[in-house]
């Protein structure tokens, strides 16, 4: 197998458990590992060199649903409580996103979830966990098309009627519920899943808690310890989901998940926003795991933050939930939000939030070989070209990449050995044809939303709302 060496000024390196950014060392890969750290590399063999350059670990994207980055871009944001209700999710996400999959030709929607993935991999991740309706599988297509090491989630829903809120029953019309979701999660799993160390797993994703009901999840937790699978769902997303767990099963969120087998490690429970300090504590005890997304509730004017986790012994890894699908705007996010609630600058250190964007992440999906450069981890990395003005000069580069980079910085991509992103450019990829066409299939599904009355008065852009 032929040797690449990746030389940089700086590399980040794991190193006795922590990430330690050293200077002028390279990697050397062969076999789609990092087979060793030298200062010496061999002169003959490929060599990808920036000067100046860092190279850090890829990102784990612990929870995303990518073709709502493109498809709400733009419309969710500044809009009132009056027009979604308690909670965006049932009001607009799952409506207009139902709407996509169902109104969109499978073209269209293949466009769409591009446009979303083209970002993801020019922004740093290398792995993404993906929840998405079971029509748009064409996401696990193109991730493996392109090289993205990808576990996606197909929703699975409870049968409408076992659901008893009109809003959260609606969310699951035009999915695969109950059995027949099953039935669809095991043909994905036959087709695309490839084994505990393979670049595309097909993993248990039931949607939220109030969206799913005990025979669902107690079928779901059976399936997962049987093949040795990850399972994801939404968790205390909302005070409303919280209210109708309580209605209807008598318990918070944490016992309900607790009752079905699931409060285990193993699973990764998004957001956790408003579950209690106790209850996070539980989460964090039972060795289970949780996707922080910090904008996704900032835009709406929560602030869940990593301090607030940290405090409670979790070890959360980070997501972008489809708000900006730039991990290095999400670690500056909750970080700020972090000083701001502890009052304190050290209230979310850099170190930390870098931990939590890789190593973190990487330990939620039971994949210690991810998240870190050390001697046969994956090679999973990314280059930032730091010879910018708004990046020099370097004191502290772990500093540096989590308050000043932006994934726009990124020089070259990584994953598995592969190289994908070369030059800021994705490799083998028109993209300014994936961004055309994606953009058109988002408009397309905005004007039939206009059409139908879901697309709220207020997310219309000023000039039409004043009509010139
Ligand atoms: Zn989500």
């Amino acid at each position: 197998m032929a040797l690449l060496v990746i030389k940089t000024e700086w590399t980040v390196l794991y190193i006795a458990g922590r990430h330690v950014p050293v200077r002028d060392v390279a990697l050397v890969i062969e076999n789609k590992r990092i087979a060793a750290i030298t200062t010496s590399p061999p002169a003959d063999a490929q060599t990808i060199e920036l000067k100046g350059g860092i190279s850090l670990p890829g990102f784990i994207n612990l929870h995303n649903h990518t073709i709502n980055a493109p498809l709400f871009r733009g419309i969710v944001d500044d809009l009132p409580r009056s027009a979604i209700g308690e909670s965006k999710v049932y009001s607009m996400l799952m409506p207009i996103g139902g709407l996509a999959v169902s109104y969109l030709d499978p073209d269209e929607l293949e466009s769409l979830v591009a446009l979303g993935l083209l970002e993801i991999i020019k922004s740093g991740t290398t792995t993404l966990l993906d929840q998405f309706r079971p029509v748009q599988a064409c996401i696990l297509e193109l991730a493996k098309r392109w090289g993205l090491r990808l576990y996606g989630a197909p929703y699975l829903f409870s049968p409408t009627a076992a659901v008893s809120d009109a809003n959260v029953a609606r969310a699951a019309q035009g999915s695969f519920e109950g059995n027949s979701g099953i039935a669809t999660f095991n043909q994905l799993f036959a087709q695309y899943d490839q084994g505990a160390q393979g670049g595309t797993r097909v993993i248990l994703g039931p949607h939220a808690a109030d969206s799913c009901a005990p025979e669902l999840l107690k079928s779901v937790n059976q399936i997962a310890l049987e093949r040795e699978l990850l399972v994801t769902i939404h968790l205390a997303q909302s005070q409303g989901e919280v209210d109708r767990v309580k209605a209807e099963r008598g318990m918070g969120t944490v016992d309900y998940m607790d009752s079905v087998g699931l409060l285990r490690e193993g699973v990764i429970f998004a957001h956790g926003v408003h579950l209690t300090d106790a209850e996070l504590q539980r989460v964090a005890q039972s060795g289970a795991s949780l996707a922080h997304c910090p904008t996704v509730f900032l835009r709406g004017g929560k602030a869940p933050h990593y301090a607030h986790f940290s405090r409670q012994g979790l070890k959360v890894g980070i997501g972008t939930d489809a708000e900006r699908m730039d991990i290095f705007a999400q670690m500056r996010a909750s970080g700020f939000a972090s000083k701001q609630a502890t009052g304190a600058s050290q209230g979310a250190t850099a170190a930390e939030l870098l931990n939590a964007a890789t190593v973190h992440g990487a330990n939620a999906l039971r994949r210690p070989d991810l998240g870190r450069l050390e001697v046969g981890a994956a090679a999973d990395l990314i280059i930032i070209d730091a010879n910018k003005a708004h990046l020099q000069p370097i004191n502290d580069p772990i500093r540096t990449l989590v308050w000043y980079t932006s994934g726009s910085d990124i020089d070259t991509v990584m994953i598995d050995g592969q190289v994908i992103v070369r030059n800021g450019k994705a490799l083998g990829l028109d993209e300014s044809l994936i961004i055309r066409q994606g953009a058109a299939a988002a408009r397309k599904v905005w004007d039939e939303a206009r059409r139908r009355g879901h697309f709220p008065t207020e997310a219309e852009p000023l000039r039409e709302r004043h009509g010139f």
